[in-house]
C-alpha cells in the first residue's frame, strides 16, 4: 500500500508535532517513577505536574482538577461512569465513546435528536431534563468529529444545571483547534486526547470545572489522586503536555484554515453542484469538511485517495472499515444513499494550497470519471 504523502485526516490522529517526538524520547531516557520519593522519581513527578499545568491551560482549568487517563475513550467512559447512577442523556451525533458507555450503563439513557445541521434539539433536552426521575448526566460533545459541527455547550450547561444535572463535554476534537474555556462554558466534566493535537496515542484527561468527586473505574495504588490508579505515563504525559502548549500557541493557525477549507469546498460544489456540505449551516470547526460526491460511496473514494497518496476518512475512523452509513449523518436525517456518499477531509497545521489543489484534482477526476460509467451502464 502506498504511504499517503498528502495528509487531510487530522481527526483522526494528528501527526505528532517534532518538539513532543523531542519531549517523549528526553524523558523516556530517564528512569523514574513519579509516586517514587527518591530524585529520579521526584523528577519524573515534575514532569508529570508542569505537564498537567499546561493541559489545564490549554481549557483554563485548575491544574489539580486534571486526571490524565489513556486517551479520549477512558475519558468519556469515566465521566459517564464515575458520576454515580444518573440518568444519562447523550446526543445522538457524539461519538462510540460516550454512546456505547451510555447505552450500557443505563437501561433507560436518553438519546437527545440533532436537527438538520446537527446541532441538539434544547427543547428535547428540556423535556427530557424535567422528566427525569433523578439527577441527570447530560454529555454533549463541544465539536463532532465528523462534520466539524459545533454544538451551543454554554446554553446546555445552563439548562441542565437548571435541572439539577451535571454536564460531560467531549472536547476531544475541539481542543486545540478552537478556544476551549471549562468555565465559560460551564460544564462540570471534559474529555481530552492528546493525539487529536500533535501529542502521543493513548494519553488524555479527563478534566473537571470544579471540586467534584469522582468514582474511579481503575482502583490499584491510588495515583492521579485516587482517581485514576495505575503506574503514569510520564513520557506520554509529558508529550501531552508539551502538545499542549504548542496546540495553545497555535490557534490561530487552526483558524486560519477555515480559507483553505471554505475555498476547497467551494471549488467541489463548483464542480458538483449537487454535492452536499454536511453541517454546513451550523457553526463549524475551521479545519473540518464533511462532503458527499453524488453517486460515489465514500468506501470507494477513500480507496480512490488513497491510491493517489492522500489519506482521508470515510465517516469516524474508529468506525472504518464497515461499510455503514455513519450514525452522525443518520441522526441529522440524510437520506441513507446520500449518507454513504460523504466523506471526511480534515486539515491541519501541516496543509497547504498545494495540497488542497491535488486533492480537488484528484476529486473531480474520480466525480466526471464515475458520471462516464454511469452514462454507459
Ligand atoms: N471523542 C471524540 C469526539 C473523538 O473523535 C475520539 C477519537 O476519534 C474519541 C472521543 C476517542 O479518543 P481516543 O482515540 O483518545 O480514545
Amino acid at each position: 500500500m502506498s504511504e499517503p504523502h498528502i495528509y487531510l485526516d487530522y481527526n483522526a490522529t494528528a501527526p505528532a508535532r517534532p518538539e513532543v517526538i523531542e519531549t517523549v524520547a528526553r524523558v523516556m531516557a530517564r528512569v523514574g517513577n513519579a509516586s517514587s520519593v527518591h530524585g529520579p522519581g521526584r523528577a519524573a513527578r515534575q514532569d508529570v505536574e508542569a505537564a498537567r499545568a499546561a493541559v489545564a491551560a490549554l481549557v483554563g482549568a485548575e491544574p489539580r482538577n486534571v486526571i490524565f487517563t489513556s486517551g479520549g475513550t477512558e475519558s468519556d467512559n469515566l465521566a459517564l461512569k464515575g458520576t454515580g447512577g444518573r440518568r444519562l442523556m447523550v446526543a445522538a451525533t457524539e461519538h462510540g465513546a460516550v454512546l456505547a458507555p451510555a447505552l450500557l450503563h443505563d437501561a433507560q439513557a436518553v438519546i437527545l435528536p440533532v436537527d438538520g445541521e446537527g446541532v441538539i434539539d434544547l427543547a428535547a433536552l428540556e423535556q427530557a431534563l424535567a422528566a427525569s426521575d433523578r439527577p441527570a448526566l447530560v454529555a454533549v460533545m463541544l465539536a463532532n468529529n465528523e462534520t466539524g459541527v459545533i454544538q451551543p455547550v454554554a446554553r446546555i450547561a445552563a439548562i441542565a444545571h437548571a435541572h439539577g444535572a451535571l454536564v460531560h463535554c467531549d472536547a476531544v476534537q475541539s481542543a486545540g483547534k478552537i478556544p476551549v474555556d471549562i468555565e465559560a462554558l460551564g460544564v462540570d466534566l471534559m474529555s481530552l486526547s492528546a493525539h487529536k493535537l500533535g501529542g502521543p496515542q493513548g494519553i488524555g484527561a479527563l478534566v473537571l470545572g470544579h471540586d467534584l468527586e469522582i468514582h474511579a473505574e481503575i482502583v490499584g495504588g491510588g495515583q492521579e489522586m485516587g482517581r485514576r490508579s495505575g503506574t503514569e505515563n510520564v513520557a506520554g504525559i509529558a508529550g501531552f503536555g508539551r502538545a499542549a502548549a504548542l496546540a495553545l500557541a497555535g490557534l490561530d493557525g487552526y483558524r486560519a484554515l477555515a480559507t483553505l477549507r471554505d475555498g476547497m469546498e467551494r471549488r467541489l460544489r463548483g464542480i458538483a453542484p449537487q454535492a452536499r456540505v454536511f453541517g454546513a449551516g451550523a457553526e463549524r470547526l475551521p479545519n473540518t469538511s464533511c462532503i458527499s460526491m453524488p453517486g460515489v460511496r465514500s468506501d470507494v473514494q477513500v480507496m480512490t485517495f488513497d491510491l493517489a497518496g492522500i489519506a482521508i476518512s470515510a465517516g469516524s475512523a474508529c468506525s472504518s472499515g464497515k461499510v455503514s452509513a455513519s450514525h452522525v449523518l443518520e441522526a441529522m436525517g440524510i437520506p441513507h444513499d446520500e449518507a454513504m456518499t460523504g466523506v471526511r477531509v480534515s486539515l491541519g497545521w501541516g496543509s497547504t494550497a498545494a495540497e488542497i489543489d491535488r486533492f480537488v484534482e484528484v476529486w473531480e477526476e474520480l466525480y466526471r470519471r464515475s458520471g462516464r460509467q454511469a452514462d454507459a451502464a
